[in-house]
């Protein structure tokens, strides 16, 4: 007889969207390749992103396994009851049961609440006895040594950048809206050693996919110490790309962008969140300094290191005036890409508690909390400015002619490296993950921010 097969699904659709929306991500979500990582081989394990294909409710596995963000929790709930109801076990974990165990437990066969590292090998050992409990809890803020490397072999050959992985977790900062602030957890990081054993666990993978990363950080910079020692060990493997996320201030140290651009970090992620100082204020982001922003972004451009950044609408000091200006102000600033967003009340964040004591939240559907969506009244904007100023930075950013005009800006400031090959090497590949990027956020733009009717979800 074989060995029993556990399937682990990472969610990704929503809920009461018509069609179910396939995202051009380059890179997979850490959880599911982390989690097979970490399961023992007394069953045989298989690995489904519903970001690029559906589920197959005619899967031979026994076990089913489901990752989700707080969107997707309505989502899990559905799918679980239909697993179940054709006899598989449901198992459930992430940070949504992690926060909101009472929520998940009803709708599972067990929940596994914290950090999944420690406890995971038993949930799976009781799992194949048939001794499954209804919960495990993992102890509070484990040390993070020795954690296995992620199965990338089983990331479907959608994602370009199967090497995903993660050096710390947590982050010293306090925004008021950051999942981090739920439950306080300390910053930690992984051993240089393990971090570098997971970007060499590649052995399965083609070429050249074995030579672009991805750490999925919160915030690489916490401890810039600890950054620097490790950019300077990813230097040796001479990646052909890196991409990492860390906060805004990070940029002030230039050693730091030195060992990042020598580390071939090819895209950083960097919350911007606002343009706007006092919306920035009003979310405790106070490490962001908006007259900075040009400046710092400008050394990473000439190192040929691609900006992604993050900006939220619908926070509390945002103004009319404010969205008239801000395409005109993020041309200035010139981030490769941006990931514009509705801002989210995530349950249980300050921002969360503060609009609700507000009476502020009119829609309590989880499945709406994903960023393309108005679920609070807004302070100084109106809903309409909200939505209109969705579609139109998203239209200007994101029309074909700007995508290429960022480009050249973007390769004629880059100043290279050592020689003309490396030159030349390096501007090809940094042009392709830009587009990557580009082409994956005006997707997302096309088929989710133009779609979403201004008027809907409203109240009256
Ligand atoms: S800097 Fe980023 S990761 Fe850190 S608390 Fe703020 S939003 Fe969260």
């Amino acid at each position: 007889m074989g060995k029993p097969k556990l399937q682990i699904i990472v969610l990704f659709q929503n809920l009461g969207e018509k069609q179910a929306y396939y995202a051009r991500s380059p890179a997979p979500p850490l959880s599911g390749a982390l989690v097979a990582g970490l399961t023992p081989p007394t069953v045989e394990v298989e690995l489904l992103h519903e970001m690029v294909r559906p589920i197959d409710y005619n899967t031979d596995a026994d076990f089913i396994a489901l990752s989700f963000m707080d969107f997707c929790a309505p989502h899990a709930f559905e799918v679980a009851e239909r697993f179940r109801k054709i006899g598989k076990i449901v198992v459930a974990g992430g940070k949504y049961p992690s926060t909101f165990p009472k929520e998940v437990i009803p709708h599972m066969d067990s929940v596994v609440i914290g950090e999944a590292e420690t406890v995971w090998g038993q949930v799976v050992e009781d799992m194949v006895k048939g001794k499954l409990k209804k919960v495990y809890e993992a102890p509070f803020a484990p040390p993070l040594d020795n954690i296995p490397p992620p199965r990338y072999d089983l990331v479907e050959p959608d994602f370009t950048v199967p090497v995903v992985t993660e050096a710390t977790r947590g982050c010293p900062y306090k925004c008021s809206f950051c999942q981090l602030t739920i439950k306080s957890v300390p910053f930690r990081c992984r051993p240089i050693k393990d971090v570098i054993h997971d970007l060499t666990a590649i052995s399965q993978l083609p070429f050249y996919k074995r030579k672009m990363a991805m750490l999925y950080d919160n915030n690489l910079g916490g401890n810039m110490g600890y950054a620097k020692e490790l950019l300077k060990e990813i230097a040796k493997l001479k990646l052909w790309g890196l991409g990492t996320q860390f906060s805004f201030d990070c940029l002030h140290d230039d050693e730091f962008i030195d060992l990042l651009a020598k580390a071939h970090c090819g895209m950083a992620f960097i919350g911007l969140e606002s343009l706007n100082e006092p919306s920035l204020l009003s979310v405790h982001k106070r490490h962001n300094r908006v007259q900075e922003y040009e400046e710092l972004f400008e050394k990473l451009k000439k190192r040929g290191i691609l900006t992604f950044t993050g900006l939220m609408l619908a926070l509390d000091e945002d103004t009319p005036s404010y969205y008239h200006n801000l395409p005109v102000n993020l041309n200035k600033i010139d981030p490769s890409s941006i990931l514009l967003s509705i801002s989210i009340p995530i349950p249980g964040t300050p921002f969360h508690k503060k609009v609700e004591s507000e009476g502020r939240i009119f829609d309590k559907d989880l499945s709406h909390y994903e960023g393309d969506h108005l679920v609070f009244t807004p302070k100084r904007v109106s809903p309409d400015d909200v939505f209109n100023a969705f579609h139109r930075i998203n239209r200007i950013f994101y029309s074909w002619k700007n995508i290429l005009k960022r480009w050249w800006r973007f390769i004629s400031r880059y100043s290279g490296g050592e020689n003309i090959m490396n030159l030349v090497f390096r501007s090809l590949f940094i042009s392709y993950i830009f587009f990557q990027l580009s082409i994956f956020q005006r997707d997302h733009a096309q088929k989710k921010v133009y779609r979403s009717d201004a008027n809907a979800d409203l109240p009256c």
